[in-house]
């Protein structure tokens, strides 16, 4: 039988834990029970100064329900890579086309920086550092992975699989970020590098190997760039394109999400996209379910 799985994921940019957005995530998790969820967590929460790692467990935890899944997201906070013992890059930028050096003893810094600009070697010991400490505080290990701004260049994708992930997340239809930026740097380099993900791509070997790396291409994108209706088109362009095909298993995989740090502005477009799809698939017979998540493709 045809089905359609929508894997909703967040992610979560480590900037900061605010009230108001746990909150909202709290609520939407009522309202949406069924959502099991793919969170791609990220250490730098942990690397802040005077970061208080109990309670930042605790934060992200009060958000975490039975059946979710725990990804990484990294983005290139300097903190993170600090304390993973790589060297700071403060550019390039997608905020600004001449990006400054950061001052000593600032906030933390650097996520702007696309952490394609790091080698394999460093990229794989900020992986390593980052899986410590979702170890320390009792995260499960994940084995999907979203590179932050979906700059997952060939160097990330080579130091994602060697470090043991099945599967990465961040292509993405750069048509959904175009004139939706303040600059347009970000979609501009996102452009040439996910050529050929449209809505409706579907998962795919993005690196061969004794260990494929999977790609489970964000196709739906994040509430951040996407209406209720424009996730609800999605949806149907899957929807559409199942019906014509015959695909693996008869499921397709629609990918959907937010960002933990703007959940409080963007929630609600995710639960209007979500009661469209779901009216319409009560009217038109559709079976669609959450997940299994993308472990299982
Ligand atoms: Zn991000």
């Amino acid at each position: 039988m045809n089905e359609v799985r929508v894997v909703l994921s967040v992610d979560w940019e480590g900037r900061e834990l605010d009230e108001k957005n746990l909150e909202a995530m709290i609520a939407f998790r009522e309202e949406f029970k069924e959502a099991a969820t793919l969170h791609f967590l990220n250490a730098a929460y942990f690397t802040k100064k005077n970061a208080n790692p109990e309670l930042v467990r605790k934060k992200i935890v009060s958000v975490l329900r039975k059946g979710d899944e725990h990804g990484l997201h990294i983005h290139g906070w300097k903190s993170l890579f600090e304390q993973s013992n790589v060297t700071y890059r403060y550019r390039p930028s997608w905020m600004c086309e001449r990006p400054v050096p950061p001052v000593s003893d600032g906030p933390d810094c650097g996520h702007d920086v696309p952490i394609s600009s790091y080698s394999v070697t460093e990229l794989r010991s900020v992986i390593q550092y980052s899986l410590d400490v979702f170890k320390r505080y009792d995260f499960s290990r994940p084995f999907g992975f979203r590179a932050g701004g979906w700059m997952a260049t060939q160097e990330v994708l080579e130091a994602v699989q060697k470090e043991g992930f099945l599967f990465d997340s961040s292509a993405v239809p750069s048509i959904f970020l175009k004139d939706k930026r303040k600059v347009p740097i970000l979609h501009d380099w996102l452009e040439p590098l996910w050529p050929d993900i449209t809505q409706t791509t579907q998962p795919y070997v993005i690196l061969e190997g004794p260990n494929p790396l999977w790609e489970v291409p964000d196709n739906g994108c994040l509430a951040d760039y996407m209406t209720g209706d424009e996730m609800f088109w999605v949806f149907k362009q899957n929807w559409e394109t199942l019906k014509d095909k015959k695909l693996k298993d008869n499921t397709i995989t629609v990918s959907l999400g937010y960002h933990q740090e703007t959940a409080a502005k963007y929630l609600p477009r995710l639960s209007d996209g979500l009661k469209k799809i779901s009216k319409f698939c009560k009217r038109e017979g559709i079976p669609w379910r959450f997940g299994p998540l993308p472990l299982e493709i």
